[in-house]
């Protein structure tokens, strides 16, 4: 049994049906894919969640073939805003962030990042300051330097290296991955809400609750739990008994990030034209003090749609704000940057948002690791009296937590466990 149908729970049924296993998932909405979800836009997918294939991530790739699709390098130039205007960035603040963090890797005791980064220059702690909130959605002050470290400075190739987009977004590689499940030995139960996992010597029960309120129960050997963090943190659903002490121990070592992300779909890609074509390539603009430091464009597609990008405290505080206040704050924050060359207020055609701070199935954006929990992803894997095991972002390699390739690799081993654990007889 499967619970939950995002890109762990889905990579996961893949695995158990290639493998002739019969299984059922449970899902809590009427959708799949979890914290991806894809809208269409101005000639363009919008995604409102996951975006991008960081790095290799060989999995991603094999499955955007499956899909019959490819994926684009990310193109464009990047502009920093400095001194009042937008400067094309001459430096790239990533590999400064990766080399700071990289000296945090001789830590004997771990701290947190903004301690870390008290004997940093000013241009080294303003750029890992700026990149661990935006990329990681993590608050400097918690989250753990040893981790992003890791993260960050052993990954040649990994997330924090090249950048790709899926081709029409991560719809036709979800699109594969439920037509998958139409298979004779899978049951996919939607609107299904888990509430109980009770486990004992001969197996998992769930108890759920369907889209009428109405209680059911479904038995299986095993059940592999996808759920995000944040999910687990609220108690949902209740484990019975409950969860191990290592287990809990590693989950309070993890947070859940907060990202605000908005699709902003102009009537014209108006900042193409503007200040004499300067911006004519652009692909990202930078702005460490705005609400949103970040907007990017589709380039190298042309398109007028603009992704503004908040992540970690600065997320926070928008996530007070109502949609319409957030989209505001965006299109000032855009205002300032090309400094009156254009009114972005008046441009805009649509705006598209998803509250993931508040929505129950998520309750953030993804995961990382406080101080003193380098290894906190690595404890998730034990599998918990043979029954249950735990996949999700949360639970990858320190290099590809946080991601939908991460999601996608731990499916796949939490399947392997469970077929090393329960052969075909079993
Ligand atoms: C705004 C945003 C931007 C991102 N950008 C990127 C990016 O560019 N590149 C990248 O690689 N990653 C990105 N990510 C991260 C990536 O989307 C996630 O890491 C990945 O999708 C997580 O997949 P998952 O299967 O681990 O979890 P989820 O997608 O959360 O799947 C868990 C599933 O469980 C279901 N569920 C929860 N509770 C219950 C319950 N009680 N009963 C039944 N079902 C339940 C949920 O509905 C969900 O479908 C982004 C995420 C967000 C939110």
């Amino acid at each position: 049994m499967i619970l939950g149908a995002g890109a762990a729970g889905l990579a996961c049924a893949r695995s158990l049906l290639a493998a002739s296993r019969t299984i059922v998932v449970l899902e809590a909405q009427s959708r799949l894919g979890g914290r991806l979800l894809t809208l269409e836009g101005p000639g363009v997918p919008i995604e409102l969640g996951g975006e991008f294939v960081h790095g290799t991530a060989p999995i991603s790739f094999e499955l955007l073939r499956a899909a019959d699709t490819a994926a684009i390098d990310v193109g464009g130039e990047s502009f920093l805003f400095r001194d009042g205007a937008l400067r094309e960035s001459e430096e790239d603040p990533f590999e400064i962030a990766a080399r700071t963090l990289g000296r945090a890797r001789g830590l004997r005791d771990d701290v947190s990042v903004e301690e870390f980064l008290a004997t940093a220059g000013e241009r080294e702690r303003e750029f890992t300051r700026t990149l661990v909130e935006g990329f990681d959605a993590a608050d400097p002050g918690r989250a753990s330097v040893l981790a992003i470290a890791h993260e960050w400075s052993d990954d040649p190739g990994g997330q924090t290296a090249r950048q790709f987009r899926p081709l029409g977004g991560y719809a036709p590689l979800l699109r594969t991955l439920r037509a998958e499940l139409d298979a004779r030995h899978a049951h996919l139960l939607l609107d299904c809400t888990v509430r109980a996992v009770r486990r004992d010597r001969d197996g998992v029960e769930v108890t759920a609750t369907d889209a009428a309120g109405a209680a059911l129960q479904v038995r299986a050997q095993a059940a592999v739990v996808t759920f995000s963090v944040g999910v687990l943190q609220a108690g949902v659903p209740v484990f019975d008994p409950p969860l191990p002490a290592p287990t809990r121990e590693a989950l309070n070592l993890l947070a859940m990030g907060p990202v605000v992300k908005l699709g902003l779909v102009f009537r014209t890609a108006f900042w193409e034209t503007i200040a004499g074509g300067r911006y004519c390539d652009a692909g990202f603009f930078h702005r460490a003090d705005a609400a949103f430091p970040t907007f990017w464009t589709q380039m190298p597609v042309r398109s007028s749609l603009l992704i503004a990008w908040s992540g970690g405290p600065k997320a926070d505080a928008l996530s007070t704000l109502d949609d319409r206040a957030r989209v505001r704050t965006a299109l000032d924050d855009l205002r300032a940057l090309f400094a009156g060359d254009a009114d972005p207020h008046d441009q805009l055609a649509a705006a598209y948002q998803h509250d993931w701070q508040r929505d129950p199935y998520a309750r953030g954006a993804y995961s990382y690791a406080l101080v003193g929990g380098a290894h906190a992803r690595e404890a998730l894997t034990d599998p918990i009296d043979e029954r249950i095991f735990l996949a999700g972002e949360a639970t990858a390699s320190a290099a590809e937590s946080g991601t939908v390739a991460g999601a996608l690799q731990s499916g796949a081993r939490a399947a392997a466990q469970v077929l090393a654990r329960y052969d075909l007889s079993g």
